[in-house]
């Protein structure tokens, strides 16, 4: 071998070497590589298949942690969608600094996938308390829905608003958490001044809470028109079963009459004609206040006798 070969094959491994963390966190190629390419451990749960693949090993975590933190989001997602999202996903587990969990992305064109980032020092309040985990596998029950430009307040919305609820079925969070969040989240949702309806998506707030306002909503009607009955969760299973999860590309009007199918009612296709053009500013007072939630020296608190208390019980899976 001659120096000039040996210098390049030296160049080429240094830069696979200093690539190798970094790159992940780009567009999905070498993560979809990693999880073809690395040792995995399969998680077989609710029917489906968890791939999890430690990063180029992803020295420095502690994987019985973090495969216990994997296994309790599933158990949230299994318990809203009644089984495991999807029959397969690979999780790919980036070793990061600091004790956090963050950087959730999930991706579906070339198979369901998931790329998340943990802190080397995070410990049991950073696994116990995490949401993140749970928002990406509530993605994997959903079709991507297209055009993505439009769209987006539909698929965040929809992880916003499951998110918490699943996690309390599970018996991982408190009842007060998931309506703490909505009393601080969902104003932030209502549009502005020069905002359109949700299909224009003018930004996080509108995307993320404006989205979770819409399914809370359709929640709230489902079961008003059901006598609970039914409810958002019979939509979003029906929704799953049909898509079978984020591998296909279904429109917004798809997604909306899945839903409606499964339920037996217009709630979703009138909501929808209603908020995806236009502004709607949603009266969260007095929807909180039928619901009998308010928020009181800082704690939340539930009236009991509120007209929906009821109906906010059954909401998070409690009668
Ligand atoms: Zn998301």
């Amino acid at each position: 071998m001659n120096s000039k070969i040996l210098l390049a094959a030296f160049a080429a491994l240094i830069a696979g070497v200093a690539g190798a963390q970094t790159d992940y966190e780009g567009g999905p190629r070498a993560l979809y590589r990693a999880l073809a390419e690395q040792p995995h451990e399969t998680l077989k749960m609710g029917g489906g298949e968890i791939d999890v693949v430690f990063a180029d090993g992803a020295p420095g975590l502690d994987r019985k942690a973090v495969l216990d933190w994997v296994r309790m989001s599933a158990e949230a997602a299994i318990a809203y969608f009644g089984r495991f999202p999807v029959e397969k996903v690979g999780l790919l587990i980036i070793a990061g600094d600091g004790d956090r969990i963050n950087g959730g992305t999930t991706f579906g064109f070339a198979g369901s996938a998931i790329r998340i980032k943990v802190g080397r020092a995070a410990g049991a309040a950073a696994f116990g308390s995490d949401w993140r985990l749970v928002h990406e596998m509530v993605h994997l029950a959903l079709p991507r829905v297209v055009p993505q430009e439009n769209a987006l307040w539909m698929m965040e919305g929809s992880a916003v608003y499951v998110e918490p609820i699943a996690r309390v079925m599970a018996g991982h969070l408190s009842e007060e958490a998931v309506w703490s969040d909505s009393l601080d989240g969902m104003p932030k949702g209502q549009p502005g001044p020069n905002d359109g309806g949700l299909d224009d998506h003018p930004g996080w707030g509108r995307s993320y809470w404006g989205g979770a306002i819409f399914w809370l909503m359709a929640d709230i009607g489902i079961r008003e028109q059901t006598h609970n009955r039914l409810s958002l969760m019979d939509a979003l299973r029906a929704i799953n079963r049909e898509s079978g999860g984020n591998g296909v590309e279904w429109s917004e009007r798809q997604v909306v009459e899945a839903g409606d199918k499964a339920t037996g009612t217009h709630v979703l296709a009138d909501l929808y004609a209603k908020m995806k053009d236009q502004p709607v500013t949603v009266d969260l007072d007095g929807l909180f206040a039928r619901l009998g939630v308010a928020r009181k020296d800082g704690q939340v608190v539930f009236d009991e006798n509120a007209p929906q208390a009821k109906l906010r019980r059954a909401i998070v899976g409690k009668s």
